[in-house]
């Protein structure tokens, strides 16, 4: 057990995790941050955003990550590449166990975020890694000259399929719909681009393949047709799950695990702030993650001064 009691220990390092420590580093609480052993949240998976504000041009996600991380840094957050395990309160302050250490802190701001949901159909998940993947800007050049489907009707399938079309010879979107929820903008630009096609109203029923994956069992869900098609890659692009299991029995979460809050970013234990994907389901945008970073840290300086600092 580090002696050292934190002004604040920030869980999570996606951009309300590092905007929060930007906030409460300057402001004068001594802060830590546990970025996990995979630091940077979903950004560090994304290749062009284009909508996060000042970047006219747009700024690659893990540049972006980078830029956050180093100006949480200037203002003299310490980070550390821990995935918290435990949290509980003991005495007056919360105690945060990681399998390297254990760390007092006076304040904690959790900002864990979402993960990646996968399909339930049978095959999906064995094949991640051997032709299944979330991740179109780590895993695309894998599929040069091949056969791809994407699943999903929002922007995040959008976005797949279109990096996808830089290397696969067909990108087929597979929705369980006959119209996708994504931006307009997202929907014209595959739309008009040749080497997509849609299956609408189709379903995954299996995904099949020895090694690797090699076809689809596709169900039409107003017909009932099933049928196999030959598919080199699928990509999973259905939404996302809050990292929020550590927090089980500790705050309170709704039933689909996100973080309950109470008034602005406070959840339901005194001393314990929340921001962004890990609470927020409706925008999870990386802008409104920030803000709401930036809110949970003006939260945690009044509460410091609150309590005494
Ligand atoms: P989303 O908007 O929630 O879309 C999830 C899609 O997956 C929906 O079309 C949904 O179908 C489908 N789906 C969900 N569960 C399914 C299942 N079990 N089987 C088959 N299909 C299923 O999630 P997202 O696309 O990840 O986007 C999340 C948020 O991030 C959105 O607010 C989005 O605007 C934003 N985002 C923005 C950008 C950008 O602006 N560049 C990029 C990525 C994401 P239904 O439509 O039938 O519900």
């Amino acid at each position: 057990m580090e002696e050292k009691v934190w002004d604040v220990l920030i869980i999570g390092s996606g951009p309300a995790g590092l905007t929060a420590a930007i906030y409460t580093s300057r402001g004068a609480a001594s802060t830590l941050v546990l970025a996990g052993s995979s630091w940077g949240g979903q950004l560090m998976l994304t290749t062009d955003v284009e909508n996060f504000p000042g970047f006219p041009q747009g700024i690659l996600g893990p540049e972006l990550m980078g830029k956050m991380k180093l100006q949480a840094e200037r203002f003299g957050s310490i980070i550390r590449y821990e995935d918290a395990k435990e949290i509980k309160l003991a005495g007056v302050y919360f105690e945060t166990r990681t399998d390297q250490a254990s760390y007092k802190s006076k304040s904690i701001i959790v900002a864990t975020g979402a993960a990646t949901k996968w399909l339930d159909a049978p095959g999906v998940k064995e094949l991640i890694g051997r032709g299944v993947s979330s991740c179109a800007p780590c895993d695309a050049a894998f599929f040069k000259d091949k056969k791809v489907a994407v699943v999903g009707g929002g922007d995040s399938a959008m976005e797949e399929a279109l990096v996808l079309t830089k290397f696969a010879s067909e990108v087929v979107i597979i929705h369980r719909r006959d119209e996708f929820r994504a931006s307009k903008i997202m929907q014209d630009r595959v739309l008009q681009n040749p080497k997509v096609k849609v299956y609408w109203n189709t379903e995954v029923k299996e995904a099949k393949g020895e090694n690797k994956l090699t076809s689809l069992v596709l169900v039409n869900n107003k017909t009932g047709e099933e049928r196999e098609e030959p598919f080199d890659g699928l990509f999973v692009a259905i939404g996302h799950i809050p990292q929020s299991e550590i927090f089980k029995g500790f705050i309170e979460l709704d039933e689909k695990g996100y973080v309950k809050v109470f008034d602005s970013t406070k959840t339901s234990v005194e001393g314990v702030f929340v921001a962004g994907d890990v609470f927020d389901f409706k925008y999870k945008q990386a802008v409104t993650a920030a803000g709401f970073g930036c809110m949970a840290a003006l939260d945690v300086l009044a509460y410091l001064e609150e309590i005494g600092g």
